[in-house]
């Protein structure tokens, strides 16, 4: 901006009034338009102080900015004064004395010294006056629209003079438009925190911590330096918002934004980068740091518990780390890689860190892609069930069947549970899989019972993740809508479910045996329960695991131990079945040590529905509607 030329130009021009005014006009004119061309305020305060400077022969002129809250006034723009001089009025406590800017804040009006040397309100900076041989100076308050004080545009001369009337024009306007650069300046900055800053919690947001991060990388690859970038994820913060509802779930966050603030230096950032996701961006780490001490630091922080109106809440984190440059060069593969780590120590049980390696991104791209595929399959009905028969000591005419999910999968074929249950578990898919099989078991469990088929129970495994609160009026919907009478139905638990008991999965399973509903523990002696524990829990059966099972007869402490369970269920009027039986001798042990039921190879494998009835029915014809 080359205004200080044209006045140089014009002030050369006759020296009347019109003259001056016109000057000033055009001093205006040229300032504004540079305000909305939104220039940088730095350059057009600066250009308006020259432009004041080529207007008052012989001067220098400054803005200076009043921080109520500090009460003290800065050196915004001077171009023509020394730094040194900027140093010494830095830091100016407006008042009486405190020279012609500090007197003016003070007073809210204009302030025309001639003399500097000899006024007292020049008193406090009379030495410095003296210094560089400022002789007079003139300064204008800048207010707001609301009449606020927000600094001071002043011209300071190098000789003893009152302005005149043009030149106080001069100043009020110059304070003028000042006023509406900074003005304009804190309306951006107000627009730009709008932007990148969390609503709820006030941090950083996505979009700020992206730009940093890009930054960030910057720097680290020119000066050598190592980047932390950590993912910090809330565990179950779902839970929260739903039984505590969303206002809790905000306090939660911002408690959880400000205890991560306390861990951290000041240059390191903190943003909120989602729902219930931070991401920590830690600069400058020596190559011997230890990540793993910010991290527990932070874990250490947040287990502390949250008191929301009277009420506990303990939230606990995830942490996922990724290091520029050992695990990625960029803003997007540091960010995958930390939210990859993160899910790694979710499937690590929560509440822990984990740090980037490159085998767990294969992990849990398989991870994602059985989980899409498997969404997909739910969608498209690729799952299908097979039933195992179990056999009975006491009634060999009754065939109770398990029922085992298979995966009809459009390109491996038939898929079995161990490929996908597990990360159908750690995914949360299992409650909406789960509801699909207790529907479908009930259904052809009824239309057994109907065709004729002699059905004892239906038995289906239910993951521990399965059961929580409302569990039962799952299955009591399915049984209601199939019409499945409930003594039909055996619902499977793993023994180490039950071990981890808590009173919520009691409860459900007690409604469950309440209503007639067969509980039976699933993989038995495995899971290091006691006598004293099983006699509390609402169980119908124990079913002997089948490592145990494999075993028998020969190898004598597999022996003892199927014996024990086998009595130890006698002793708490529990009925034994033992699963994975394949051979004669494994049966005739059993049989002669008191086994009520066995279920395996020997007998049958898994079957597709079509073949069970022909296996069960051998001269039935199956009704094209029982097909699976
Ligand atoms: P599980 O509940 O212990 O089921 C028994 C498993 O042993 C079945 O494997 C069955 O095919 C197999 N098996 C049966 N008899 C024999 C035998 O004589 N010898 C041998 N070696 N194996 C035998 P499958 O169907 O692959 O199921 C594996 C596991 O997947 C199940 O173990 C169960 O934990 C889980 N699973 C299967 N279906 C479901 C389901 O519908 N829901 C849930 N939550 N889990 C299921
Ligand atoms: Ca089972
Ligand atoms: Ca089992």
């Amino acid at each position: 901006m080359d205004t200080s030329n044209s006045y140089q130009q014009i002030s050369g021009s006759a020296d009347s009034a019109f003259a001056e005014s016109n000057r000033l006009l055009y001093l205006e004119k040229n300032i504004l338009e540079a305000v909305a061309l939104n220039k940088d305020p730095q350059e057009i305060l600066d250009a308006l102080c020259q432009s004041a400077e080529a207007i008052v022969s012989n001067s220098v002129a400054s803005v200076m900015v009043y921080d109520s809250d500090a009460h003290a006034m800065h050196v915004r723009a001077a171009p023509d004064i020394p730094a040194d001089v900027i140093e010494q009025l830095n830091g100016l406590v407006p008042g009486e004395g405190a020279g012609s800017c500090g007197t003016a804040v003070h007073t809210r009006e204009p302030v025309y010294v001639e003399n500097t040397l000899t006024d007292p309100r020049w008193e406090s900076l009379r030495d410095l006056a003296r210094d560089i041989n400022l002789c007079a100076c003139w300064s204008h308050p800048i207010k707001t629209r609301d009449n606020e004080i927000v600094g001071t545009f002043a011209i300071s001369s190098f000789e003893h003079r009152q302005p005149n009337e043009f030149q106080q024009r001069l100043l009020s306007i110059a304070a003028n438009i000042t006023g509406i650069v900074l003005q304009r300046e804190k309306q951006e900055k107000e627009l730009w925190n709008l932007a990148h800053q969390d609503l709820v919690t006030g941090i950083p947001n996505r979009i700020f911590l992206n730009q940093r991060l890009d930054h960030a990388i910057d720097g680290a690859s020119r000066s050598g330096k190592r980047l932390g970038v950590f993912f910090i994820d809330l565990d179950k913060f779902k839970d929260i918002n739903d039984t505590h509802g969303h206002k809790a779930g905000d306090q939660v966050l911002i408690e959880t934004a400000s205890r991560i603030q306390d861990c951290i230096r000041s240059d390191d950032t903190v943003a909120r980068y989602g729902g219930d996701e931070f991401v920590l961006l830690v600069e400058n780490l020596s190559e011997s740091y230890d990540v793993g001490q910010i991290a527990n630091k932070i874990l250490s922080a947040l287990s502390k518990p949250i008191y929301l109106d009277g009420q506990k809440l303990t939230v606990t984190p995830s942490i996922g780390i990724s290091l520029y440059p050992d695990d990625g060069e960029s803003s997007e593969v540091l960010l995958s890689h930390a939210d990859t780590a993160m899910y790694q120590a979710k499937a690590t049980g929560r509440n822990n860190y984990k740090c980037y390696e490159p085998a767990l991104t294969e992990a849990i791209q398989h991870r994602h892609q059985v989980e899409s595929e498997l969404r997909r399959a739910l969608r498209n009905d690729e799952l299908i069930l097979h039933y195992q028969p179990q056999c009975f000591r006491m009634n060999e005419n009754l065939v109770s069947v398990e029922a085992l999910v298979r995966w009809q999968h459009p390109e491996k074929g038939l898929v079995y549970p161990d490929y996908f249950i597990e990360i159908a578990e750690q995914t949360g898919l299992i409650k909406e899989l789960g509801e699909w099989i207790i529907h479908k078991a009930c259904q052809q469990g009824k239309l057994w019972l109907d065709t004729g088929l002699p059905l004892g129970k239906i038995a289906i495994n239910v993951s521990a993740v399965q059961i929580t609160k409302g569990c039962y009026n799952v299955i009591n919907d399915a049984l209601r809508k199939s019409g499945l009478p409930a003594h039909h139905l055996e619902i499977e638990i793993t023994e180490s479910t039950m071990v981890q008991q808590s009173s919520e999965v009691i409860e459900e399973l007690q409604l469950m045996q309440n209503a007639g509903i067969s509980i039976a523990l699933d993989d038995f002696g495995t899971g290091y329960s006691s006598l004293s524990q099983l006699q509390l829990l609402p169980i119908n059966k124990l079913k002997i695991d089948r490592t145990f099972v494999s075993q028998v007869p020969g190898q004598l402490s597999n022996e003892i131990i199927t014996r024990t369970i086998i009595a130890m269920g006698r002793s708490l009027g529990l009925s034994v079945l033992a699963e994975g039986v394949e051979t004669q001798e494994q049966m005739d042990f059993l049989l002669q040590e008191g086994c009520d039921a066995y279920q395996g190879y020997l007998y049958s494998r898994p079957l597709a529905v079509s073949d069970l009835e022909k296996k069960v029915h051998p001269n039935r014809r199956v009704k094209p509607e029982t097909l699976n």
